[in-house]
């Protein structure tokens, strides 16, 4: 019989990496590892929320993202408008990551024939919702034929002074971790619109029951990026050490920071901003509430450290609430419980690489 250990060294290099192995991030590692820059413009590249160039007393920022119909989206309760909608905003929640301005996005299309012309005016009709309500211009774009199903990719570019840029690698020992919001709530939504695909699928005569839960829903179907926040932090005098937006969950950015960083981090359970209705839905769904927060993602919150001095500016600021410290990084990266335990912090985000 086959053993693993009876295999020859060299064999290893003959077996093929699957994707699963390495997961999203791993992969991305791998591809950008021998990337090199050219341009003394490029002050970050691959590694933030948006790559950083300079252009004369500003800088430009770039980001994309990509939504794929099964992987991201789901057209049995995602509709067309509102799927325009999410897809600009989650691209602008990158740019308010980096404590910038969104200025433009161009807009990628690959689509197969099931769809109408009328589905794609309802999806244009949100995207140019989105660049109305955060003032942002669609610039231009690309269409494709696709073999199956939709697949949407936005790009955006920002603006912002140099010495504003937020970065994830920022964060010192000492610094306070912060979000804005609450968390949770969009993955909760998702459990309710996918209970509720699954009654529909068992009869079709059923109607959804989705009243009561517009928060939740809401939060998943039309998430809302926080560009509002750099205005906010101005009027305190605020300025981050560090940033991230929340569109993996909790404890996958956490780690970002900690690891761009160079830190480790304190994060107290009890703080995690919970709304209250979610709390009591996480339950139903025999999900521990801060699982949700700490694994559910598309919340599109900031998370963001400032300077330990800063306590008394920002204690008191609506919708911004403490939530741990960073550390030395020997100190590891922990969550303390309500009961005093201390539970490393592992990043179970999405990972469109497993499973999936
Ligand atoms: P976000 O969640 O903020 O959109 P990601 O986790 O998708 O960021 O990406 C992390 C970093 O890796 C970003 O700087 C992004 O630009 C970069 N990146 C992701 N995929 C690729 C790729 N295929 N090639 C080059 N860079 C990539
Ligand atoms: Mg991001």
């Amino acid at each position: 019989m086959y053993k693993k250990k009876d295999k020859k060294p060299d064999d290893a290099g003959s077996r093929l990496t699957s994707l699963a192995e390495l997961g999203e991030f791993g992969l991305i590692d791998r591809l950008t590892k021998n990337v090199s820059h050219f341009h003394p413009e490029t002050l970050k590249g691959i590694g933030d929320d948006a790559a950083v160039i300079d252009a004369g007393e500003k800088v430009i920022l770039l980001s994309t993202d990509l939504l794929v119909e099964g992987i991201h989206f789901d057209l049995t309760y995602m509709p067309f408008r509102h799927l325009g909608y999410k897809a600009a905003v989650v691209n602008i929640s990158d740019i308010a990551a980096m404590n910038g301005i969104p200025t433009q996005m161009t807009v990628s299309l690959a689509v197969s024939s099931k769809f109408s012309a009328e589905a794609l005016d309802e999806l244009y009709a949100g995207i140019l919702m989105a660049c109305n309500q955060y003032k942002v211009d669609l610039v231009g774009g690309d269409t494709s034929s696709n073999v199956k199903g939709l697949m949407i990719s936005v790009s955006i570019i920002g603006v912002a002074n140099k010495e504003d840029v937020v970065y994830r690698n920022g964060a010192r020992s000492g610094d306070l971790l912060c979000v804005t919001g609450d968390l949770g709530s969009a993955y909760v939504g998702l459990l309710i619109l996918e209970r509720e695909k699954s009654v529909f699928q068992v009869d079709p005569n059923m109607q959804p029951e989705l009243s009561g839960f517009d928060y939740q829903i809401g939060r998943q179907l039309r998430p809302e990026a926080r560009t509002d926040i750099r205005n906010l932090l101005l009027g305190t005098g605020i300025r981050p050490t560090s940033m991230i937006d929340i569109s993996d969950g909790l404890a996958s950015e956490i780690l970002h920071i900690c690891k761009q960083s160079g830190v480790g981090c304190k994060l107290f359970e009890a703080k995690i901003p919970i709304d209250e209705h979610t709390r009591e839905l996480a339950k139903e769904y025999k999900i521990i509430p801060s699982v949700a927060a700490l694994s559910g993602g598309e919340d599109y919150e900031l998370l963001f450290t400032v300077k330990q001095d800063d306590y008394e500016k920002i204690k008191d600021v609506a919708g911004i609430t403490i939530i741990g410290h960073m550390t030395a990084p020997s100190e590891g990266k922990y969550m303390i419980t309500p009961d005093g335990k201390s539970i490393p912090i592992t990043a179970q985000g999405w990972d469109g690489m497993r499973g999936k």
